[in-house]
């Protein structure tokens, strides 16, 4: 069996010097800037992200109770904005872009929904030339808070938190209209994230009834000011954040394999990275290896909860004077979330760095499935194979010592989906990623032990 398997892998013989090799960047060799990346990262301009932030703050309070306000005030006079602003993009899709507004009552719980409520997300969808239904999703909330968590009244601008994500995924959608790309994309505008992600939790529940194949959701929240509360300034710098385990781990296998660094959301966050900081220079994103801050949750965690690839990418140094709070000034400090402490250069830096990762994953093939690393023998080598990927014509496998946090090597295999490696497989981590004929590199899958 093993010498069948071994006659038609790819041999790959490295030299000696392999990790004397690697560099310090993380941008793994041989990728090529994309034009048509390029170019959509081109569109980005923060006077019109700062005209969409205004425009939502217009809207005096986006509380999620704030539905029957009308006349321009309110969360579904936000909601009925941003449904226009994709209806404008989706006009320029010639076709391939849907939008909708997908409507639910969340009933009373007599906790954070004091009573039935109507919620909405705004949707667009861009349909990949892909015959699967993978699927990336670009995520932002629209509602906004002050203080209570309730209070519709008083006034919410939510400038950062969080009109600076929906400015983001509006501009990825206008930026990657014409994008050719193989995945389906998904821009949404959530409802109901400070009520406990309820918005982002009816999504991924559907997508996950209707058996999408979700590679990955880049939720944005957050992300639009670079100053600390200390005065600091953090003008390229970007959090990603990303969950250790997904939820249906399996301890003993991840002991064994070592693979607690290595969740698919993970290989995501790793992957954002590595396409940002390629593109969308001089923003550079730090990897948390955490689902998120202490007290804080976001809409990326109810992909977590079925079982999707998510990040969250957050601005780097927060000020919590700014978030959840009614506009007030006290003792001399100002409180609130106004468009004052906004950076919308910030901010287009941000919207660059999603396009480029969210673009790279659309046009590449999808993430290998069944991956495997054999371990039937005791050998000081390694042995890999994975399924074919749509769109595929070679693969790379990427090689990291098992102290490192980045991929530090790749490997082009050719064509055949398995390859053997002169690399002891007790002293490595490996993955694998599917490469298509222009260069465009997917995620990277992690292959688990096979007996
Ligand atoms: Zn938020």
């Amino acid at each position: 069996m093993l010498m069948t398997y071994r006659r038609h892998s790819s041999r790959i013989l490295i030299a000696g010097s392999l990790f004397a090799l690697t560099a310090s960047s993380h941008v793994l060799g041989g990728q090529t800037l994309d034009p048509q990346i390029v170019k959509a990262i081109g569109t980005v301009n923060p006077k019109s992200l700062r005209a969409d932030d205004e425009k939502l703050i217009a809207f005096g309070t986006r509380n999620t109770f704030s539905e029957e306000q009308g006349q321009g005030r309110g969360v579904f006079a936000a909601r009925d904005w941003i449904e226009s602003r994709f209806r404008e993009i989706a006009s320029q899709s010639h076709g391939r872009m849907e939008v909708m507004v997908d409507t639910f009552v969340q009933p009373a719980d007599g906790k954070r929904v004091a009573r039935d409520v109507p919620i909405s997300n705004v949707i667009a969808i861009l349909k990949g030339s892909e015959e699967t239904s993978r699927t990336y999703v670009i995520s932002s909330h629209y509602d906004s808070r002050n203080s209570s968590n309730s209070d519709s009244e008083k006034t919410a601008p939510g400038a950062d938190d969080n009109a600076s994500g929906v400015i983001v995924v509006l501009a990825a959608a206008r930026a990657l209209v014409d994008l050719p790309n193989r995945a389906t994309i998904i821009f949404v505008a959530y409802g109901a994230e400070e009520q406990g992600l309820l918005g982002s939790g009816h999504h991924a529940r559907s997508l996950k009834e209707s058996g999408i194949d979700v590679q990955g959701d880049f939720n944005n929240d957050i992300v639009g000011s670079s100053t600390g509360p200390k005065g600091e300034k953090n003008p390229n710098r970007l959090r990603i954040f990303s969950e250790a385990l997904p939820v249906y781990a399996d301890m003993a296998r991840i002991n064994e394999a070592g693979a607690e660094t290595d969740s698919p959301s993970r290989q995501l966050a790793r992957y954002a990275r590595e396409m940002g900081d390629l593109y969308a220079r001089p923003m550079a994103g730090q990897m948390i290896y955490r689902t998120d801050r202490y007290l804080r949750g976001g809409d990326h965690m109810s992909f977590y909860k079925q079982g999707y690839p998510a990040i969250r990418f957050v601005e780097a140094v927060e000020n919590f004077n700014h978030q959840h709070q009614d506009v007030r000034v006290e003792d001399g400090v100002q409180y609130g979330d106004l468009i004052d402490y906004m950076d919308f250069d910030y901010v287009a830096k941000v919207a660059r760095y999603n396009i480029a990762s969210l673009a790279s994953a659309a046009l590449a093939p999808g993430v290998p499935k069944n991956a495997v690393i054999q371990t039937k023998e005791l050998t000081n080598e390694t042995d890999l194979a994975w399924d074919a990927v749509d769109g595929a014509v070679s693969y790379e496998v990427v090689v990291r010592a098992t102290d490192e946090s980045r991929w530090t090597r790749t490997i082009p295999t050719g064509a055949a989906t398995n390859a053997h490696v002169d690399l002891s497989k007790d002293n490595y981590l490996f993955g694998i990623r599917a490469v298509d004929a222009a260069g465009h590199k997917g995620v990277v899958a992690f292959p688990r032990p096979e007996r």
